[in-house]
């Protein structure tokens, strides 16, 4: 062995090693969903995970359903052949790189639902839900439409388990384990599920689990707690089972499709709060949620910070205009094609808020606003510039939704509004008065070059949109 090998094993390790324990939460990353990121490659996810590790975090959630080549089920992907990692298979590679940075990965999928497993019911039209009306679900989709599935039957349980253990144990046996994200929009109405639908989902979620334990005993499986507490799934129509519960499970929550319980948090090997508040909210959300999941008990906090690059087929959020249109990250459209949004000011503003709240969720806002100016601007950071980093990123999270812009970022938006009889002369004076206060920005910072380019640049496009004809969509 050369003798610089056990300085670089030293090294090895150093890196690998968890971030300091030093806040309420063991686990803690995003939740990133790769099959609806065409555009990103390789080293666009490297870079993610050294903004994961910068963060704090120790884990990604990699949603990754619908986004690799299956060689035994290639419908799951026809929606997705110009995707990087269809193309390319990389996630392999990524995983070895996020372990090396001390970053775990888990692999996320949805039971007979969403991306990839929706578009087995083109296939086989037989294996479609049943809606509440007792016809074929409806079809619906974030980028993979397609139907969801019955659980009921054979055959539909054969192709997940199949299909799970295909990216698993055959793609990505690397990884460290499965998120197992039931669904949040539709369970099955047929006369075998209804109040029988989660114990019909819980015999696929048992035998993956024990698929996966079985080559890797220590493997991470996440699971929703509707198998378990017999309480109502959010939204849905239908309770939860009331099944035995394995305690080498880690449960998941989140606020708007599983509610926290107490009982599994005392019995789960862990216990993930997750929510929207980094992709959609703002720092003052942040902080809420850190709160709250302390409060749950959980042992994780692990948020979505989704961007979307794909190209929408279908009128997605009820909106024509965004259709055969690619998508935005986190409706950053100043950011150049393949190339993450993470490192732009306005989401770096909700990584440290992610960063500092995790670590201590009762920060006070002084002491958050020193470490953001410091993070952002470093000895040149002064109350202003923090105050307009704020407002920046607020103003571009006002009536975001998943796939559609804030209002001030987006006069296609606002048109769609206006068509739709929503543009109130309310709403209408809100976005010029948010305009105004971009314009602001852009002026103030416009030539100041760094380290205030990263307000300059969101601002000055958001301006750029409003230059043209379009502005009179504004006029009172
Ligand atoms: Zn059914």
């Amino acid at each position: 062995m050369p003798a610089f090998g056990p300085c670089l094993v030293l090294l090895g390790l150093a890196a690998a090693a968890d971030p300091k324990p030093d806040g309420p939460f063991a686990l803690r990353g995003y939740y990133l969903t790769l099959t609806r990121t065409p555009t990103y490659g390789l080293d666009a996810w490297k870079a993610t995970i050294d903004g994961v590790r910068a963060d704090g975090g120790n884990l990604v959630i990699l949603w990754t359903a619908g986004g690799f080549k299956s060689k035994k089920f290639p419908a799951t992907w026809n929606h997705n052949k110009d995707h990087a990692n269809i193309k390319d298979d990389f996630v392999r590679e990524l995983i070895g790189y996020a372990h090396g940075k001390g970053v775990r990965v888990l692999l996320g999928f949805t039971p007979f639902g969403y991306d990839g497993v929706n578009r087995m019911a083109l296939e086989h039209p037989a294996w479609a839900a049943a809606g509440p009306d007792g016809k074929p679900a409806r079809p619906f989709g974030i980028h993979s439409w397609g139907r969801n599935l019955c659980p009921a039957r054979d055959d539909t349980q054969r192709f997940m388990l199949d299909y799970v253990k295909e990216m698993a144990l055959d793609f990505y046996p690397e990884a460290d384990g499965l998120l197992v994200e039931s669904s949040d929009y539709a369970a099955c109405h047929c006369p075998d599920c209804g109040p029988k639908f989660f114990d019909n989902e819980f015999r696929f979620v048992r035998a993956i689990s024990d698929a996966v334990w079985a080559e890797k005993p220590d493997a991470t499986v996440v699971v929703y707690p509707h198998y378990f507490t017999g309480a109502d799934a959010p939204g849905l129509g239908v309770k939860g089972a009331r099944r035995p519960f394995d305690p080498r499970w880690t449960v998941f929550f989140t606020p708007h499709s599983a509610h926290p319980d107490a009982d599994l948090v005392r019995k789960a090997r862990g216990a993930i709060w997750s929510d929207d508040s980094p992709a959609r909210g703002t720092p003052t959300e942040i902080k809420a949620a850190a709160r709250r999941a302390r409060a749950a008990g959980c042992s994780g906090w692990v948020p979505s910070f989704e961007a979307f690059t794909y190209v929408p087929t279908e009128p997605e959020d009820g909106q024509k205009y965004l259709v055969g249109r690619r998508q935005l990250p986190l409706g950053f459209g100043w950011v150049g094609d393949g190339r993450p949004p993470y490192d732009e000011l306005p989401a770096r503003v909700n990584r440290v808020a992610y960063r500092e709240y995790a670590r201590d969720p009762d920060l006070s806002d002084a002491a958050f606003r020193a470490a953001l100016g410091k993070e952002l601007f470093g000895p040149a950071a002064t109350a202003e510039a923090v105050d307009d980093a704020l407002a920046l990123q607020r103003l571009l999270v006002t009536e975001r939704t998943w796939w559609q812009a804030a209002p001030v970022a987006s006069p296609d938006r606002v048109r769609a509004m206006k068509a739709a009889g929503q543009l109130t002369a309310d709403r209408r004076a809100e976005v010029h008065r948010d305009l105004d206060r971009m314009r602001a920005i852009e002026q103030r910072y416009r030539g100041k070059g760094e380290p205030f380019a990263g307000l300059h640049r969101p601002a000055g496009w958001v301006a750029d949109r409003w230059a043209g004809e379009d502005v009179k969509l504004l006029d009172p």
